[in-house]
């Protein structure tokens, strides 16, 4: 099977690197002057190696579609609940020990999913910005819950903040970091030496939590 490469960088180096990104594609890192021959013999050589980082990474950034059958399961503040199907339950979906569907509501499962998410997210992100806000003095003009899939929060230059809903489904440490993160956006429009400088102080342990985002958000992200 041929390999496609997405892009040679070619340089003063002296050596041919590969380089697998986030996305899955391959880069390579070549010599000036090495023939597209050579760079096709070195991606072959290392086939197995470009093909199992890619179907890692695949893994990583895609799970499984979900299917809303009993048993399967959903995550709400970093823990995993089983969903399960009631009859005659009023409310289309609740959590209570696990996801309870309405039967009624399985033809649209993944709308009452989303919009319960988009409940909880509003609720708690009301409660956490206005917490923090408070107790460090900062002033934001309203919260905002979008379904981006690419950034958990932003903070426009008038002081709106956004956040994903699909940040509730991650701890609330994670959700506590990223609510402060928005909050000193609004004293510090970019990712200035000030900007981290005022984060640590707010949050010391501010790179643990953002380091489990950037390795588990991805899941958290898609679907
Ligand atoms: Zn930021």
């Amino acid at each position: 099977m041929q390999i496609e490469i997405h892009q040679i960088i070619r340089s003063k180096r002296k050596t041919l690197a590969l380089i697998v990104k986030g996305d899955g594609s391959l880069i390579i890192r070549a010599p000036m002057r090495t023939p597209d021959r050579a760079i096709k013999e070195f991606v072959a050589e290392h086939a197995s190696w470009i093909e199992k980082k890619q179907a890692q990474i695949k893994s990583l950034v895609v799970p499984s579609p979900k299917q809303y059958i009993p048993g399967e399961m959903f995550m709400f503040l970093g823990k995993s609940y089983p969903l399960e199907i009631v009859k005659d339950q009023k409310k289309l979906l609740v959590l209570d020990g696990g996801f309870k569907l309405a039967e009624s509501a399985t033809s649209h499962a993944a709308i009452v999913f989303e919009r319960w998410y988009r409940e909880q997210a509003r609720k708690i992100l009301n409660q956490r910005v206005d917490l923090c806000a408070s107790q460090h003095g900062f002033q934001h003009q309203g919260i905002k819950i979008t379904s981006a899939k690419t950034r958990w929060g932003s903070c426009s230059s008038k002081g709106s903040l956004s956040f994903s809903w699909r940040l509730i489904l991650a701890p609330m440490e994670q959700v506590d970091y990223v609510v402060i993160h928005e909050l000193v956006h609004t004293l510090h429009h970019n990712h200035s030496k000030r900007f981290w400088k005022k984060l640590e102080h707010l949050m010391p342990d501010f790179k643990e939590r953002k380091r489990w985002l950037r390795k588990n958000g991805p899941q958290l992200m898609v679907g």
